[in-house]
C-alpha cells in the first residue's frame, strides 16, 4: 500500500533531530560549513549529496510582527515524477518506483547517467531536489527509507521527530489524518494550507504564504512542472537524437 508524510509546520520547532537522524541513518559524513547568519540558523545553506533533509529557516518581519518560518525539506516522492521521467530518457532503471511505498528511488544506475541527465532531472523537478556529487557522479536525494518502510518500520526522520510535526504512513489515512489536522489548525490561522496533497506523498501543512518558508515549497508551474521542466521535457528528445548522430 502506498504511504505518505504530513509534515505539520505548527509542530515543528526547528530542533533538527530529522536533518541529524537522516544522515545518521545514510551513513554520511558531516559537511564543512559554516553558519549563514542572516535571521537563520540554516545549516548547511543547502540541501547536497550528504544531505537529504535539510530544516529550512526564514525570517520575516510584518509591521511590528516578526515570524519565524521552518520547513522541514526533503524530496517530495511525486506521484507522476518529473525526474523519473528525464532518467528514463537516458537509462530505464536509474530511477525507479518502490512498489510497496512508492517511493521515487535513485538507482545505483542512476551513478551512471551523464551529467547533462542529473542537470535535466534537476530543473525537471518541481521542488529543486536531486543533487550531484561531482567527483563520484552519485546522483542522489531521499528514498524515503524504503527499506526501513519494508521492514515495518517508519522513515528514520519521522521516527526522531519529538514533536509529532513529520508523521507517516498508510496514503489514505495520512490524506484523512491532514485534512482533520488542517480544520483543527485553522481556528487559531484562517489562512493554513495543504500543499499539493494529491500530486505528492509528502504533504505539509502551512500557515503562513508559502514563500515565506521556501521558495520552492510549492511546486513551479501548473500541473506539478515548471516552465523549465516544461521547456527540457520538449528539447531533451532533440538533445538526445543529436548526441546519437554525433555518436
Ligand atoms: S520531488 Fe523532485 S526529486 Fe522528488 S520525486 Fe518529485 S521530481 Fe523527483
Ligand atoms: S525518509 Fe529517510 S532518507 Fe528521506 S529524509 Fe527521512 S530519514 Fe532521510
Amino acid at each position: 500500500m502506498s504511504k505518505t508524510f504530513l509534515i505539520d509546520v505548527t509542530r515543528c520547532t526547528a530542533c533538527r533531530g530529522c536533518q541529524v537522524a537522516c544522515k545518521e541513518w545514510q551513513g554520511f559524513a558531516a559537511n564543512k560549513t559554516t553558519q549563514i547568519g542572516w535571521g537563520s540558523h540554516q545549516n548547511p545553506p543547502d540541501l547536497n549529496p550528504k544531505n537529504f533533509k535539510i530544516v529550512r529557516f526564514q525570517e520575516h518581519k510584518i509591521g511590528d510582527t516578526v515570524t519565524w518560518n521552518f520547513m522541514s525539506d526533503q524530496c517530495r516522492h511525486c506521484l507522476q515524477p518529473p525526474c523519473k521521467d528525464m532518467a528514463d530518457g537516458y537509462m530505464q532503471g536509474a530511477v525507479v518506483f518502490d512498489e510497496a511505498t512508492g517511493a521515487v528511488v535513485y538507482t545505483d544506475k542512476a551513478k551512471q547517467l551523464p551529467k547533462e541527465a542529473f542537470d535535466e532531472m534537476k530543473s525537471a523537478c518541481p521542488y529543486d531536489i536531486p543533487r550531484r556529487d561531482d567527483a563520484t557522479g552519485i546522483i542522489n536525494k531521499c528514498d524515503m527509507c524504503y527499506e526501513r518502510v519494508a521492514a515495518g518500520l517508519i522513515p528514520m526522520c519521522a521516527k526522531a521527530c519529538p514533536t509529532s510535526a513529520i508523521t507517516f504512513g498508510d496514503r489514505e489515512k495520512m490524506l484523512e489524518e491532514a485534512k482533520k489536522r488542517l480544520a483543527v489548525v485553522k481556528k487559531d490561522y484562517p489562512e493554513a494550507q495543504l500543499i499539493d496533497a494529491e500530486e505528492v506523498r509528502v504533504i505539509y501543512l502551512i500557515t503562513d504564504k508559502p514563500e515565506f518558508y521556501h521558495k520552492n515549497l510549492v511546486a513551479q508551474g501548473p500541473a506539478g512542472i515548471s516552465r523549465m521542466a516544461a521547456l527540457a521535457k520538449m528539447t531533451a528528445p532533440l538533445k538526445r537524437s543529436v548526441r546519437n548522430l554525433l555518436g
